[in-house]
């Protein structure tokens, strides 16, 4: 039977992480019983959202069509106390804690050799030029706590040994090789209240 429609829909979103065959399926049965307008609205946002969806170019988190993100332009917030992340929705889970008064500098990923993932890969060449061009005095390194983020603060750490930029992580409260977006907002709080001076 030839359906190379389906076939190719089928195909595209086992291409999305997480994604595999039965996955897919559901998928495209969902898409198929659904309202055409429902449909129509996630083509539409899926078609705009690389037009729409751009990354501040100081901190490299989300910004809908703007230079600088809403954190960036706030003053109230420090902005010599960095929080670093993998990626820019932890900066959403951040900021659902509610402890964290600061700004933000996404790294976009973690060091990972085995997956072709090295330092210029990442926004740590913006990172250090970001520290020394706004006097930044400490880096919360808020990576999860597994090999890939081990890797990544001992590497920040090297870059800033000879500066007197203080670094931290957040606490253990946050278990071994757990993932960030896991943790419930009082331990995250928690976690970044009690963090550990590397
Ligand atoms: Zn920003």
């Amino acid at each position: 039977m030839k359906l190379p429609h389906l076939q190719s829909l089928l195909f595209e979103l086992k291409k999305i992480p997480s994604v595999g065959p039965r996955s897919a399926e559901r998928m495209v049965q969902y898409f198929l019983k659904t309202k055409n307008s429902d449909l129509q609205q996630l083509s539409k946002l899926l078609t705009e959202l690389k037009h729409k969806i751009k990354t501040c170019s100081q901190c490299f988190v989300f910004t809908q069509e703007e230079d600088l993100c809403s954190f960036c332009k706030d003053n109230s917030r420090k902005s010599e106390i960095l929080c670093v992340v993998e990626q820019a929705f932890d900066v959403f889970r951040m900021e659902s804690c509610g402890s964290f008064k600061g700004s933000y500098h996404v790294l976009h990923g973690v060091l990972s050799p085995l997956n072709n993932i090295h330092p210029e890969n990442l926004t740590l060449q913006q990172l250090q030029k970001r520290v020394v061009e706004k006097e930044i005095k400490e880096l919360i390194l808020a990576f999860d706590s597994d090999l890939e983020g081990d890797t990544t603060a001992l590497y920040i750490k090297e870059i800033f040994k000879n500066s007197n930029v203080k670094i931290s992580r957040p606490a253990l409260g946050i278990p071994l090789g757990s993932d960030l977006s896991f943790v419930d907002d009082k331990t995250l709080k928690q976690a970044i209240e009690n963090r550990n001076y590397l």
